[in-house]
């Protein structure tokens, strides 16, 4: 697929993304990142987050990183082992073959285990490198790209993908033509905040069912024709600290 990014960033899309950005920076504030990680790290703790929440993949990743220190030593792990040490995300023998099979890949054509080669690398050309990989789809490739490469980049989960059609921002049936649509306007140097500050949106105001539109930051520029404008007794007041927590600003 050609891809190509609209060298300025005048277009209605683009302005509505630094609209959108600025009312949830106002809101949520910026979110802090961390500057250091590693990009195979990035990887591996996004693969264990697939079908789970954040607190659970990241103790899977803890234990794996306690275990192997050394990724090498995944290679020659039988299948069994690791999917002990990953059970708590859910998926074990899933996730286990993925992280196994990904490892000797990289290392039979790279010679060592590191992705920081990437970095020389075009964005759309990297993501495609990535997701040549079994059990590595478009998001993952993009949390590598975006936390551990630092690129401009949006992943689109189901969160992100869910607020940027309901506001309408894009108008798609997929999670990978959400991405694609996002990156071809997104404005230099926001893709953390953007990224980050929707899955909070989405977490705590745009939730699948019952949105709490009545309360959300974007309701007075949101598009979604169904917007749940009141408010119940049972509705308020949820407080759950989780939400907050994000498995990749900490890896
Ligand atoms: S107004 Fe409602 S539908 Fe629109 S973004 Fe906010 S919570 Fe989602």
């Amino acid at each position: 697929m050609a891809v190509e990014k609209r060298n300025n960033y005048t277009d209605s899309t683009a302005i509505l993304i630094l609209k959108i950005n600025q009312i949830l920076l106002d809101y949520f504030g910026k979110p802090k990142r961390k500057l250091n990680s590693d990009p195979l790290d990035i990887l591996i703790a996004t693969i264990l987050s697939q079908n789970t929440n954040d607190l659970n993949s990241h103790k899977a990743f803890l234990n794996l990183k306690n275990k192997f220190s050394d990724y090498e030593k995944i290679i020659s792990t039988p299948l069994s082992k690791i999917e002990k040490e990953i059970k708590i995300a859910g998926l074990g023998k899933q996730k286990a073959k993925a992280i196994k099979s990904f490892l000797k890949n990289l290392k039979s054509e790279k010679g060592k285990l590191d992705l920081k080669f990437l970095e020389r690398l075009g964005t759309i050309e990297a993501l495609k490198y990535l997701s040549n990989f079994n059990g590595v789809g478009l998001k993952t490739a993009a949390c590598v790209l975006l936390f551990g490469l630092k690129k401009n980049v949006c992943p689109v989960d189901t969160h992100v993908h869910r607020v940027l059609n309901r506001v309408g921002v894009v108008n798609t049936n997929s999670r990978d033509k959400t991405f694609y649509e996002i990156y071809k306007s997104l404005p230099d140097g926001i893709a953390h905040e953007f990224h980050t500050n929707l899955i909070k949106l989405g977490r705590t105001f745009c939730l699948s069912k019952n949105p709490r539109c009545f309360e959300c930051p974007l309701k007075k520029m949101c598009k979604y024709e169904h917007k749940n404008l009141e408010s119940t007794r049972a509705m308020k007041s949820k407080n759950n600290n989780n939400k907050d927590f994000l498995l990749l600003d900490v890896v």
